[in-house]
C-alpha cells in the first residue's frame, strides 16, 4: 500500500500542490502560504512616508491619494480606530495606554498588514504614513509584509515643525497638539529618526519640506511618476 505523505504546514497530500511548502503552492489549505501576505511591492508600490510631526506628511498623503488612488493607511489613525471598535485587543490597547505604555510593535504590525491584506486585491499602492517610528518596525515590517519600494522623508526644522503644530491645534482639537507635548513627540522623533533612515540609504528620497505645499507635491510627484510607471508596466 502506498502511504499518502502529507505535507507538514497545511496537511494536503504532497502530491496535490507543486511545489511543495514553504513555496508559493497557493493551495487555500496551506497555512504557510496563508500567513505569506500576497502584496508584491514592485507591482502595488509600498511607499513610506516619513518625516517630523507637522512635516506635512498628512497633507502631502492628501494629495498623493487624490492623484495616485492609493490607499492611505496611518497607524496612529488604526490604533485610535482599534480603540474605539472595543474589541478584546484594544481593550489590551487603553490598558497599556492608560499606563502611559508604548504600545506593542507586533500590535502595530499586526494592525497594518490586517489593514492592507483588506486591500491588497484593488489597491494601486499603499501610503504607509509615520510608520516605522524606530529601526525595529522597519525591520519587522519587511519580514512580515514586504520590502517598502521607496521612503520619502519631509525634512523641516524643529522650530518650523512646532510653529505649524501649533497653528494646527487651533483647528485639529487633537490632545497631543499642544508645546509641551509637542516638544516631547519632537524629542521622541529626533531621537529614532536617524536610525531609521540610515537604515535605507537606497530607497530614501529627502524633500526639503520648508518649502509651499505645491512645490512639495511637485518633487513628490517626480518620485512616485515613474514607481508607478514601472508598476504598471
Ligand atoms: P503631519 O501629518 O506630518 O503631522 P500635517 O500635514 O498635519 O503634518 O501638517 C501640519 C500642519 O502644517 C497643518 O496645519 C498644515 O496645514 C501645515 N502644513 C503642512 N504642510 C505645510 C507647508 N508645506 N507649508 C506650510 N504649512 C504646512
Ligand atoms: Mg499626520
Amino acid at each position: 500500500m502506498n502511504e499518502e505523505r502529507l505535507c507538514q504546514p497545511c496537511e494536503v497530500p504532497i502530491t496535490d500542490k507543486l511545489p511543495p511548502c514553504p513555496l508559493q503552492c497557493k493551495s487555500p489549505k496551506c497555512k504557510s502560504y496563508k500567513k505569506r501576505a500576497p502584496i508584491d511591492s514592485t507591482k502595488t508600490p509600498i511607499v513610506w512616508i516619513l518625516g517630523g510631526p507637522g512635516s506635512g506628511k498628512g497633507t502631502q498623503c492628501d494629495k498623493i491619494i487624490a492623484k495616485y488612488g492609493f490607499i492611505h493607511l496611518s497607524t496612529g489613525d488604526l490604533l485610535r480606530e482599534e480603540v474605539r471598535s472595543g474589541s478584546e485587543r484594544a481593550k489590551c490597547l487603553t490598558a497599556i495606554m492608560e499606563r502611559g505604555e508604548l504600545v506593542p510593535n507586533d500590535l502595530v504590525l499586526d494592525l497594518l498588514k490586517e489593514a492592507m491584506l483588506q486591500h491588497a486585491e484593488k489597491a494601486r499602492g499603499f501610503l504607509i504614513d509615520g510608520y516605522p517610528r524606530e529601526k525595529s518596525q522597519g525591520i519587522a515590517f519587511e519580514q512580515t509584509i514586504a520590502p517598502a519600494t521607496v521612503i520619502i522623508y519631509f525634512e523641516a526644522k524643529s522650530e518650523t515643525l512646532t510653529k505649524r503644530l501649533l497653528g494646527r491645534a487651533v483647528s485639529s482639537g487633537r490632545a497631543d497638539d499642544n508645546e509641551e507635548t509637542i516638544k516631547l513627540r519632537l524629542k521622541t522623533f529626533l531621537d529614532n529618526n536617524d536610525q531609521v533612515l540610515a537604515q535605507y540609504p537606497d530607497k530614501l528620497r529627502r524633500i526639503n519640506a520648508e518649502q509651499s505645499v505645491d512645490a512639495i507635491f511637485g518633487e513628490v510627484q517626480k518620485i512616485l511618476d515613474p514607481i508607478v510607471a514601472r508598476a504598471a508596466a
